[in-house]
């Protein structure tokens, strides 16, 4: 009960214990487009370029702002957490000129703010974090990507922690590119990254792509801008790899599209309205079932995401302590945290294949006995019965 990686679906594990396919097979190919199709509703998009990056979501991020991001491109970053100063350090190493609009951890950024960030700097390409489950607030993105493209940039957004457990809707908001990953809410594995890239977007990246093959003496070719300085995140070439074309390029990670797929399988077959009403009754449980235990849940309640609570460890009780007769007497693990909020608060997940009612409450139970072991004086049988009333309170409504 992290905030990812987490329990994986039993069957998604079944499908990657499938054989193996060649990656030009028809049968594999047409596994490739399904994805394609899969992916689509779960980014809330009709994109034609949805597929999947080989890695884990880091792969994402990194395809998607190598392969849009040219050395010397002054790129506005929205930080509010350990992953916004993630793509300052991909950015810095692209060798971008980085600007930051920030808040403090525990806050997100209005909107307004970003729109004064984008008037000062006037960037080529704006980024953000959807969810950062290092402080485990949501950045609001209705109506982000229209700041971006009257400024005349493209918009880049990591839902990592989100996809397939809170909205994405790539579409209405109107952004160009979002990438994920399995581990979290999606109940997958970790080393695959879905991503969509908007019309827009991909005829970027096709402008950045080699002319020929290999590398290029001069990388800083006959005035079209520089060419993507990466072969394996070379989003042109991936493309290229994903469509009717089937030019080679990497190996296609079979036992992870597999994977994938089941994932996606998985989340439409449930309904994703559904899917998200599950993890906000499954957050809001734990909120209520924390607080009931007298424990102080972290952030604002308005943004907090709904599948990973952070709740400060009380006074005098060593969380790490804690987290350990979780593991040794419960076999439940929760997260530390990092950065400012290291050994402030504890980080409890409820994604994908774990934002289950008897899970959640379990792990309030767990918990309940555990800092009663660790000496602290809490009313004990309070939290489960306000867990389930919480969870409950949307059905009745
Ligand atoms: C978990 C998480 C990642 C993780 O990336 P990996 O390469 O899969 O470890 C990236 N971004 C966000 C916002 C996350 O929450």
């Amino acid at each position: 009960m992290g905030p990812g990686p987490i329990n994986a679906h039993p069957r998604v594990l079944r499908a990657m214990s499938a054989d193996l396919l060649g990656q030009f097979d028809p049968e594999m190919t047409g596994y490739m487009n399904q994805v394609m199709a899969l992916y689509r509703p779960i980014f809330g998009t009709r994109n034609q370029w949805t597929m999947l990056v080989d890695g884990t979501a880091r792969a994402g991020i990194e395809a998607a702002l190598v392969s849009m991001v040219a050395p010397g491109d002054v790129v506005l970053v929205v930080n509010f957490g350990r992953f916004g100063l993630l793509l300052t350090e991909i950015l810095t190493r692209i060798g971008a000129v980085i600007e930051t609009v920030d808040a403090p951890w525990g806050e997100v950024v209005p909107l307004d703010r970003v729109a004064e960030a984008i008037a000062r700097c006037h960037p080529k390409i704006v980024a953000t974090i959807h969810g950062d489950t290092s402080t485990t607030m949501a950045q609001p993105l209705d109506g982000f990507g229209e700041l971006c493209r009257q400024a005349g940039a493209l918009s880049y957004v990591d839902a990592t922690a989100t996809i397939g457990g809170m909205e994405l809707a790539a579409d209405r908001w109107g952004v160009d590119v979002v990438t994920g990953g399995l581990q979290k809410c999606l109940g997958g594995p970790s080393g695959s990254a879905p991503i969509t890239i908007s019309d827009k977007a991909a005829e970027h990246i096709g402008r950045r792509r080699h002319v020929e093959q290999g590398i290029r003496r001069d990388d800083i070719a006959d005035g079209q801008g520089p060419r993507i300085r990466s072969n394996y995140f070379d989003l042109a070439m991936v493309m290229d790899y994903w469509s009717d074309k089937r030019l080679n390029h990497h190996t296609e990670a079979t036992s992870m599209l597999y994977a994938a797929r089941e994932c996606a399988r998985i989340a439409l077959g449930e309904g994703l309205e559904a899917r998200y009403a599950r993890h906000a009754a499954a957050g809001r449980a734990m909120a209520a079932g924390l607080r009931a235990m007298g424990l102080t849940v972290f952030g604002d309640d308005a943004y907090r995401m709904t599948n990973v609570t952070g709740v400060f460890i009380p006074k005098g009780v060593d969380g790490e302590a804690v987290r350990k007769a979780m593991r040794e007497q419960f076999e439940i693990e929760i997260g530390t945290a990092f950065g400012p909020l290291q050994g402030r608060i504890w980080r409890i997940g409820a994604m994908g294949y774990n934002a289950m009612k008897h899970k959640v409450l379990l792990t309030l139970a767990a918990l309940e006995a555990c800092l009663r072991m660790e000496g602290f004086a809490l009313p004990l049988g309070d939290a489960v019965p306000a867990a389930l009333e919480a969870w409950c309170q949307d059905e009745q409504a």
